[in-house]
């Protein structure tokens, strides 16, 4: 292949075999390297907002570039501004990983470029995504009715989750749009992603009630009971309760099982938004974090979040499809198939037409590490939370502050916000760690997550003595 070759190919047509398999080749070995040395990037760029933009062409090539080009300037413009959401050592928000096995089927998918509206459009598709949702239904424990597909995220499938409460609810709404008001319940704790699906659904955040929860962060049932009871006094619609389980500021769990009871007496939807914490239930000793849920409606886990699997992966499921399929399916002329009534067209679930092979990525995880292997990281992710936190609360100057359910620590230094604010700004920009903040009971805290797969015990050691060094150099009490 000569460039002359290349050139014609870059103006139409694929890329030729051989310039594909050289800059496959290296890409391959660019990422393999990577994933070897991530340990000696900083795992956040110390770039300022604009400088990778003014370091990048106003507008598009005229002609095409030669891809050893393009692997250059991603070498030496992108990755210097990357944050390294694959670093062990990576722990803000909640971490999450893309292992070897992931990146060959993300690299297949891409090769393939299927798409799964209809089950016509690409069988292997629409078959694997229900077979590996039921795999990981069986893992998580959940009972067979629950229909399984993927989404990209948990803000999408809990849309899904409030659109079909809706319907559920208010059938006339899919003609009429909203002539009641219809109203949602999640705790003061619940994700945003909640408030985000009654803004986009237009059953508007007035109609979000935010329930109070116990000294563990969790829902209060009888607060719940009650609130609902006001509203069906006061002629409004009950509609859906979101529980979580592993909320995103300190991983609590709502009680599922009287808040299920509450759900059944009153006729709502019960959805429930596992997206983080639902993965340790498949380790039967946390089997008691989804206890209740075979009398949910709806419940989404995040593989792209603590099952290893990269963003995004987002697994949502119904137990009552038909109300599902009654909010989503439309069928124009233009894709019916001579299969409609022996096949599953996802399209008809949910709201987007075109669908990516996410399903490759959650098969490759879940055979290469099987049950035994994911639960084996889980559990190290788990025992090294509770160290950290053993560490945490044998120093004086700091305080853990929520309980450690799963591999969340949320912990302060025991100063003023300010000092918290200013700790999590030295270990981040010391490029050796990440962690988040967020605020608790009126107060700035500190989270460290574990859930990349590469983070180690000493990963996380090495990121408790960097927190305690530079807490001796804020601070005159150190
Ligand atoms: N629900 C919970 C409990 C979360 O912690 C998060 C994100 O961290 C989400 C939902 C939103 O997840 P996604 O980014 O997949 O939309």
């Amino acid at each position: 292949m000569n460039m002359a070759d290349e050139k014609l190919a870059r103006a139409g047509g694929h890329m030729a075999k051989e310039e594909f398999q050289r800059a496959g080749y290296a890409a391959v070995d660019w990422a393999a390297r990577y994933l070897d040395e991530v340990r000696q990037y900083p795992v956040i760029p110390s770039v300022r907002p604009g400088e990778l933009t003014r370091r990048l062409p106003e507008r598009a090539p005229e002609n095409g570039e030669s891809v050893e080009r393009i692997l250059e300037d991603f070498q030496n413009l992108i990755v210097p501004a990357l944050t390294h959401w694959n670093h062990p050592r990576f722990c803000g928000y909640f971490s999450i990983s893309s292992p070897g096995p992931a990146i060959l089927a993300e690299m297949l998918a891409a090769t393939l470029n299927v798409n799964g509206m209809l089950w016509q459009s690409c069988p292997a598709l629409t078959e694997l995504e229900l077979v590996v949702a039921s795999w990981l239904r069986q893992w998580l424990g959940l009972p067979a009715q629950f229909f399984g597909m993927i989404h990209d995220t948990a803000s999408t499938s809990t849309l899904h989750a409030v659109a079909a409460a809706r319907v559920f609810k208010d059938p006339e709404v899919l003609e009429h749009g909203h002539r009641r008001e219809l109203v949602v319940y999640a705790s003061e704790h619940a994700h945003s992603s909640i408030d985000k699906a009654v803004i986009t659904l237009g059953i508007g955040r007035a109609n979000l009630r935010k329930i109070p929860v116990d000294s563990a962060y969790r829902m209060r049932p009888e607060e719940l009971e009650q609130a609902i009871r006001r509203d069906r006094d006061a002629g409004r619609v009950p509609c859906c309760i979101v529980a979580t389980v592993g909320t995103t500021s300190v991983a609590s769990v709502d009680p599922l099982v009287p808040i299920a009871k509450i759900a059944r007496n009153y006729d709502l939807w019960l959805h429930v938004d596992g997206a983080y914490a639902a993965a340790a239930a498949i380790l039967p000793e946390f089997r008691w974090v989804l206890e209740g849920v075979e009398d949910a409606d709806s419940i989404v886990v995040n593989p792209h979040k603590w099952l290893f699997v990269p963003i995004d992966c987002s697994v949502f499921y119904c137990r009552r499809p038909e109300i599902l399929r009654r909010a989503f399916s439309l069928v124009p002329a233009y894709l019916r198939t001579s299969t409609d009534s022996q096949a599953v067209n996802l399209m008809d679930y949910a709201v987007p037409l075109g669908r990516r092979f996410r399903a490759l990525k959650l098969w490759f995880v879940m055979r290469y590490y099987g049950l035994t292997g994911i639960q084996g990281i889980l559990r190290n992710h788990m025992a090294w939370a509770q160290e950290f936190a053993h560490w945490v609360e044998q120093d004086a100057r700091f305080e853990v502050v929520a309980p450690v359910l799963f591999s969340l620590v949320v912990f302060r230094f025991k100063g003023t916000d300010e000092d918290n604010r200013n700790l999590l700004e030295h270990v981040n920009r010391s490029g050796k760690a990440f962690l988040s903040g967020t605020e608790l009971a009126g107060r700035f805290v500190l989270r460290l997550a574990i859930g990349n797969i590469g983070t180690t015990r000493e990963d996380v050691r090495a990121i408790w003595e960097l927190i305690q060094d530079l807490a001796c150099k804020l601070s005159p009490r150190g």
